[in-house]
């Protein structure tokens, strides 16, 4: 069949799809890849995940060629383990997993011990003489299957199991015998007949076709929905599903399972760290239920652990293990996340990929195997998710602060958080929605908990290893997570928690250091992140790969700064209007806009032009010797209106004028629509004065500076709103004019520029006649957004995720570029702007200057350069070099 697969026992298919992620997902590309160098994988077959899609559109049935390969499949498991499905004697028993073209850890379910019913369950207690593991395997099958194919609470078989411990005064599942999971079996199967109103299915092809069922399905589950969203996986990719024989981690004291990494997701260090649980099964290591042990003599010993380390207490298997790491970086040539089992004394892999890590961690992998020769430096680039960056460009906690640490757990995912404590997830989304930094506490988390964990500051769990739900999550999502931090108590009665003496009730403020394991009491202050170490490294690799320059968008000194640090070349945008916000000036912007003449604008100009002077002035002296783009006023006039009677009187104070007068003309100056109204360019041509005393500020300031370090900035003065050619050939007269003034005054000349931002469709279309009056454009692709999709940036909030949701855009196109509509006119604008005018300078200003996928666009368009907010530099030079290989 085209849509299973075989792997295991030296099967190897000259069939590309069978190694092809996209098809057998990433799970079963994994497993075949494994195979066929040799790893010692259990056998196994994979649906492909076409069959996904046809399952869930063709009305949930599978049809007789799908059967036949399965067993085709089968077949081969049992050739191979030399065992047989169903068969009372000498049963094979498989596992079920799902396995999507990425992980989507958590979201997928898993059914371990599948073809154990009431006959061969005999059978695996005789051919293992191990009575106890058999009905230890088949309890586990019957509460897993309960819960994930047949949709049944796993409440009650957990209570279930409390009570026959309690009854038999065992406090630890291992005191349980033979016969006491027997009767539990027997207890499970009434509880399944009772809450289904039919038995426990005996029949192992009903399982296996029930399991197989339930991953496909699992695929639409809410979970993996908000998993999907959160991480743009589209739902066409649909999942595979892998059936592999079992291998039993739980068979004895010479068995084990455990998972492992080739080196530290969580710091990037070259050393082999997991977990590992002798005589368990995979899901105990990871669902929290005993505490996972080290699984290196170092780790152990950093941690000052007891119980012994696999490296002590299986020194064979992990040699072997050791080798297997080592054969699977050089493969694979990055650090894997590994599954494996020991049965009695045999190692087995079970699953490898690359594993996730945090932003720090991976950028000193890539930076390591640079250096160790495993990959090259566009590699290491390309293996960067810019956005991960940001996890870095944040503040952490100041090593001067005092900290008063109510506990220590696991340092699961690195970076420092501080907010208001929280129980549960809604509340977690609820809060944070309101803008509120919250700290999500939970005994453990799972995957209904994503959108908590994803609203939240930081995660904080008291039960759990550094491979448990939250800490895997949380550092995939960039969150600090603190996990396992056993002095924690929850009461969610109460909704308070108890760290030895200390109680926190919900809304107390924590802070929880990801790096070290720290909980402390309330905010502890931070310091700013530097680049430095396998950051510049990386940022330096970037920089050479990279065609477009990246400025930043800023408009204050210190912004300035931050950027500069981070890289900046240049400012993009410096919206001026902004600068008008200060303390102190409101009131003259104020008198401004209200006055009723062009007298009375004047007198207010000419108290904000020594302020505007100096804020320029301090702008060119960080940025010296680099473009810095100035726009010209461009705000909407409603948007410095006074509201509040209080402010109609302190201007009326300011003014002389009375604050009726001052009401009216308020009034007379409303608009309907304020984002098409009076605003942009529009401004300058009704009030050339504004225009004026904002060009004389810029040309004086950069004189000045000029004049005192000669380092000359160099002013691009941009005229925002631009729709006709016409508007931009009245204000450049008028900004050249007034250069040509200011030049004169202070004798001398400097270089500068005028150009025009394209936000309006109608200035895209004219960009051919517009560029005989630019030197340079800048694409304001918020605005442009806005009036292309006739879309209120301001109100879309409100209905823009629906649409996001049913896939009209595929992402907010306020946050990533529509490129099929406005990236059109994105295209359009710069072919025929620079057929006018070949050297016209491209660039873009708007948000999307800091989204990869709209970086990526700019490079392919040819623009010179993009600017974003300071903290997005970085990103925008990474993403920049990606788009550039
Ligand atoms: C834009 O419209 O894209 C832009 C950068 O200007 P503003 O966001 O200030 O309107
Ligand atoms: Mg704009």
């Amino acid at each position: 069949s085209a849509y299973v697969f075989h792997f295991g026992g030296g099967a190897v298919s000259s069939d590309p799809r069978s190694k092809d992620k996209t098809i057998v997902g990433g799970k079963g590309a994994n497993l075949a890849e494994m195979a066929s160098i040799g790893l010692p994988v259990p056998p196994g077959l994979t649906i492909s995940t076409e069959v996904c899609a046809l399952y869930n559109e063709n009305g949930k049935t599978f049809d007789a060629d799908l059967r036949a390969a399965v067993a085709a499949g089968v077949k081969h498991i049992e050739s191979v383990t030399g065992r047989s499905f169903g068969d009372a004697a000498n049963p094979l028993l498989v596992s079920v997993r799902s396995g999507a073209r990425v992980s989507m850890p958590g979201m997928m379910d898993t059914v371990l011990n599948l073809g154990l019913n009431d006959a061969t369950v005999e059978g695996l207690a005789a051919g293992s003489g191990d009575a106890r593991f058999a009905w230890d395997s088949y309890r586990r099958f019957i509460q897993m299957y309960s819960d994930v194919v047949l949709g049944l609470d796993h409440h009650r078989f957990e209570d279930a199991l409390e009570i026959a411990k309690e009854d038999n005064g065992f406090f630890n599942d291992v005191e349980m015998q033979a016969e006491h999971w027997q009767a539990l079996v027997g207890e499970y199967k009434a509880i399944v007949a009772e809450e289904l109103g039919r038995p426990f299915p005996q029949d192992v092809e009903e399982q296996l076709w029930g399991a197989i069922a339930a991953v496909f399905e699992s695929w639409e589950s809410d979970r993996a929905k908000v998993y999907r969203k959160l991480n743009d996986i589209p739902q066409s990719w649909g999942t595979a599903v892998n059936v592999q024989a079992m291998v039993f981690g739980n068979m004895g004291d010479t068995s084990a399972t455990g998972v492992a990494f080739t080196r530290d997701p969580a710091t990037g260090e070259k050393a082999y760290y997991g977990e590992w649980l002798v005589n368990a099964q995979g899901e105990d290591v990871v669902a929290g239920i005993r505490t996972p042990q080290y699984l290196t003599l170092r780790a152990r010993e950093a941690a000052g652990a007891k119980p012994l380390s696999m490296e002590e207490a299986m020194p064979a298997a992990y040699a072997e293990l050791a080798h297997v790491f080592e054969l699977l970086e050089k493969h694979y040539k990055d650090m894997q996340d590994i599954e494996f089992t020991v049965e009695q004394g045999k190692l087995f892999m079970l699953q490898t990929r690359s594993g996730k890590r945090t932003a720090k961690a991976a950028l000193k992998m890539a930076v390591d195997m640079v250096g160790e020769g495993l990959i090259d430096e566009a590699t290491a680039i390309r293996r960067i998710d810019p956005m991960a960056l940001d996890q870095l460009l944040h503040p952490t906690l100041d090593p001067k602060a005092t900290r008063d640490v109510l506990t220590k757990g696991l340092p699961a995912s690195p970076g420092a958080a501080s907010g208001a404590v929280v129980f549960d997830a809604d509340t977690a989304q609820t809060l944070a929605e309101r803008g509120d930094a919250v700290i999500l506490v939970r005994v453990e988390t799972s995957p209904e908990d994503i959108h908590g964990m994803h609203a939240a500051k930081g995660i904080l769990t008291a039960r759990g290893g550094m491979t448990s739900h939250a800490a895997v999550v949380a550092r995939g999502m960039g969150r600090p997570c603190v996990s396992g931090a056993s002095a924690l108590s929850i009461d969610m009665k109460t909704r308070t928690a108890r760290i030895g003496n200390r109680e926190i009730a919900e809304g107390d403020v924590i802070t929880l250091d990801g790096s070290n394991g720290d909980v402390m009491a309330g905010k502890v202050p931070t310091v700013e992140p530097e680049l430095v170490g396998d950051f510049g490294t990386l940022m330096v690799w970037a920089d050479k790969h990279r065609r477009m320059k990246v400025r930043t968008n800023a408009e204050t000194p210190l912004d300035c700064q931050v950027a500069r640090q981070f890289g900046a070349e240049g400012i993009g945008l410096c919206r001026t209007e902004h600068m008008f916000f200060e303390a102190g000036r409101i009131s003259a912007v104020r008198q401004m806009i209200l006055a009723e003449d062009e007298a009375g604008r004047r007198a207010a100009l000419a108290k904000l032009l020594p302020e505007q002077r100096s804020d320029f002035q301090a702008i060119f002296e960080v940025m010296a010797g680099l473009p810095v783009t100035i726009r010209l006023l461009d705000p909407p006039l409603h948007e410095f209106l006074p509201h509040a009677d209080a402010e109609f009187e302190e201007l009326a104070e300011a003014t002389g004028l009375g604050v009726n007068h001052l009401k009216r003309r308020a009034g007379e100056l409303h608009e309907f629509n304020p984002m098409l109204g009076h605003r942009g360019c529009r401004l300058g041509i009704t009030f050339p004065e504004i225009y004026e005393m904002q060009a004389r500020a810029i040309f004086e300031a950069a004189c000045d500076v000029a004049a005192a370090s000669g380092d000359a900035p160099i002013p691009e003065v941009m005229i925002p709103l631009v729709a006709t050619k016409r508007e931009l050939e009245i204000l450049r007269a008028l900004v050249d004019r007034v250069a040509g003034e200011v030049f004169a005054e202070k004798g001398r000349t400097l270089d500068y520029m005028v150009g025009t931002m394209i936000e309006l469709p109608r200035a895209a279309l004219m960009a051919g006649e517009i560029a005989e009056e630019a030197k340079f454009f800048s694409f304001g692709t918020n605005d442009l957004t806005q009036t292309t999709l006739g879309v209120s940036r301001d109100d879309a909030a409100r209905f823009l995720n629906p649409y996001v949701d049913q896939g009209i855009y595929p992402r907010d196109p306020f946050v990533s570029l529509d490129i099929e509509g406005v990236g059109q006119l994105v295209e359009l604008a710069a072919e025929r702007g620079r057929k006018t005018r070949p050297d016209l300078k491209l660039g873009i200003c708007g948000e999307h200057g800091g989204d990869p996928a709209s970086i990526a666009f700019c490079e392919k368009t040819g623009l010179d350069y993009v600017s974003a907010s300071p903290y997005r530099v970085p990103i925008a030079r990474l993403a920049a070099a990606q788009a550039a290989l």
